[in-house]
């Protein structure tokens, strides 16, 4: 048994990189192939059978197969081709994978606790097998993406972020620990779906859940630590609002979908300012939804034209907002929330459709994030195009399916003037005249990889708004003007991992210089420790450390 169990371990499996000293040392000769390969002969095996697939859940199968077999191997692959791979491991595909899981399932991953485990979350975590977690990523299903509520079936969500935590920032993969909370569901297809994984029931949204809520947060800090990282994922709008509000001065806590969008869709804006040379204060922008992704981008928006000397009631008054029911404005038949009381202006005048929006307001930049398809129409992209020289759209909706646009209608309608992201991917489009755009995706893997790196090196207790303002910045600033010449708002994701290193670097320097940081002692080259810290993906050797005594005599002189 000596060494069977590191084969049939992903984090220790080599496959057939064991080294024959190994394979004997550790018993497990005779139980591979006589040849002794390298990780590169294996990353290219793997690589060229996924090359072979076409289907994109296809791929994700077989590349979730390949994480549970040898994790290495996978971080490796994922890492090499992490512009091709992100829109498997992470949205569109992963938005499919959510609403196929219960079919598609193989082996669980991640830790799953129910509403009737209620008091006894903490003995629930000491079943999980590491003991140094550090990011904890945690959903209870109610929103994932654009889908809607999945349930249990959202488990993939954290799974596929804290993939991401590892290839882009080089956190470890013993680490980080998804969660997927299981209060019910209150999705009729999978209540009555025969092979649906969790509670048959629907939501618990009494008392119940928020003790649960709880009772997970006291359990997470009491097992490891007070500054272990707990990221929030696609929780319905109303507790995602409010359990940031609860945790965040009591915990080292964020929520991805408020402030990790608003880092990257601000990163956007400021890159798009290097384009048009427009300062961020004189922009007027128009949200399409007024959730989370809406309200975390407007008051990050707030802030950023607050430190270029505005008000914030000034600022405020730059942003609307156009849910469901129109615009957000005093005194309408329809309630709004006291998350959106800041953004809900006087009427400007009668305004029944968004493209009536989009003309009395004359915004500089349109935001889309209702997660309802494509209303940014023609004649709303038209508009834009002749009210601005540079009209900046974004499409940020995910999957793909649920963009406001696609980047080709952005472009070709704006004869390429646009500055156009989307949150799912779209290709590079070629124009009438034969120029090539490249959109940009405003994609939340540019910012909570890196911003969790720097926030678990330093030792934070809690994360202010500012460090996702610096991100932004940071993230604007490693755009080349290159880049930002073949229509790019963010660098490629080829680049992700160094982008996310240097942010990781800068926001580190941020939380230091600004007392967030209880690491003690400080680092003194930021850059050092992390650049150190980043975990790679070159196989351990498991042989013992075998050694001569130089010159020594064993017999009485
Ligand atoms: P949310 O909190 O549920 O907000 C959705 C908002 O859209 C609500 O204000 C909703 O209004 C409004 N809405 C729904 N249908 C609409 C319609 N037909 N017309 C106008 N407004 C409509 O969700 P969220 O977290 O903000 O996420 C929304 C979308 O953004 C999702 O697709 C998500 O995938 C995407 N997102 C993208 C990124 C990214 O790319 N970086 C990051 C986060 C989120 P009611 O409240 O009245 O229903
Ligand atoms: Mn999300």
């Amino acid at each position: 048994e000596k060494g069977k169990p590191l084969m049939l371990n992903p984090r220790t499996n080599k496959g057939m990189a064991f080294t024959l000293k190994e394979r004997q040392i550790l018993g497990i000769q005779g139980l591979l192939p006589p040849k002794i390969e390298t990780q590169d002969i294996q990353a290219m095996r793997f690589q060229r059978n996924l090359r072979k697939m076409s289907d994109p859940l296809q791929k994700y199968i077989y590349l979730m197969g390949i994480q549970e077999r040898n994790e290495r191997l996978f971080y490796r692959v994922l890492m090499e081709d992490i512009e091709a791979l992100m829109p498997i491991v992470y949205t569109p595909t992963v938005g499919l994978a959510c609403t196929q899981y219960g079919h598609i399932f193989r082996r669980p991953k991640g830790l799953f606790i129910s509403i009737m485990d209620r008091g006894h979350i903490r003995s629930i975590l000491d079943n999980w097998p590491e003991t140094n977690v550090k990011a904890v990523v945690v959903t209870d299903g109610e929103r994932i993406l654009g889908l809607g509520d999945l349930g249990v079936y959202g488990m993939g969500i954290p799974v596929g972020k804290l993939c991401l935590y590892t290839a882009c920032a080089g956190i470890r993969p013993e680490s980080c620990l998804p969660v997927c909370i299981d209060v019910g569901t209150d999705n009729e297809t999978l209540l009555k779906d025969p092979f649906y994984m969790g509670l048959y029931q629907r939501r618990d949204r009494s008392h119940r859940y928020d003790e649960l809520i709880d009772e997970f947060m006291e359990a997470v800090v009491d097992k490891y630590g007070q500054d272990t990282l707990i990221q929030f994922e696609d929780f319905g709008n109303h507790n995602a609002f409010r359990f940031l509000k609860k945790y965040r001065e009591k915990y080292c806590t964020f929520n991805d979908d408020i402030q990790g969008t608003a880092s990257v869709a601000l990163a956007g804006l400021l890159a798009a300012q290097r384009a048009t040379g427009k300062p961020v204060t004189e922009h007027r922008v128009l949200f399409l939804g007024a959730g989370e992704a809406a309200l975390g981008i407007a008051n990050l928006i707030v802030m950023a034209m607050m430190e270029d000397g505005m008000t914030q009631a000034e600022a405020r008054k730059k942003i609307w907002m156009f849910d469901k029911y129109g615009l957000l404005v005093q005194g309408r038949a329809q309630e709004t929330d006291s998350n959106q009381e800041a953004f809900v202006h006087p009427s400007p005048g009668a305004v029944s459709t968004f493209l009536d929006a989009v003309n009395v307001l004359q915004p500089t930049a349109i935001i889309g994030v209702a997660g309802a398809g494509r209303l940014f129409t023609h004649d709303v992209i038209k508009a834009m195009g002749t009210l601005n020289e540079r009209p900046i759209i974004f499409a940020l909706s995910n999957p793909t399916a649920k963009a406001e646009c696609t980047a080709e209608d952005a472009y070709s309608l704006t004869q390429g003037r646009c500055l156009f992201a989307s949150g799912s991917p779209f290709g590079p489009v070629t124009l009438e005249d034969g120029s090539i755009l490249t959109p940009g995706q405003g994609n939340n893997a540019y910012i909570f990889p890196g911003v969790a790196l720097a926030v678990i090196l330093s030792g934070v207790r809690h994360i202010s708004d500012t460090v996702f303002l610096e991100a932004a910045k940071t993230l604007a600033e490693q755009l080349t003007d290159e880049e930002l010449s073949q229509g790019r708002l963010y660098p490629p994701l080829s680049n992700i991992r160094e982008v996310s290193v240097r942010m990781a670097i800068k926001v580190a320097e941020f939380l230091y210089a600004k007392g967030m940081a209880f690491r003690y002692p400080e680092p003194l080259d930021k850059e050092a420790l992390v650049r150190a810290t980043v975990w790679n993906t070159n196989y351990d050797s498991f042989l013992p450390d075998v050694y001569d005594w130089p010159g020594v005599s064993h017999s009485p002189l």
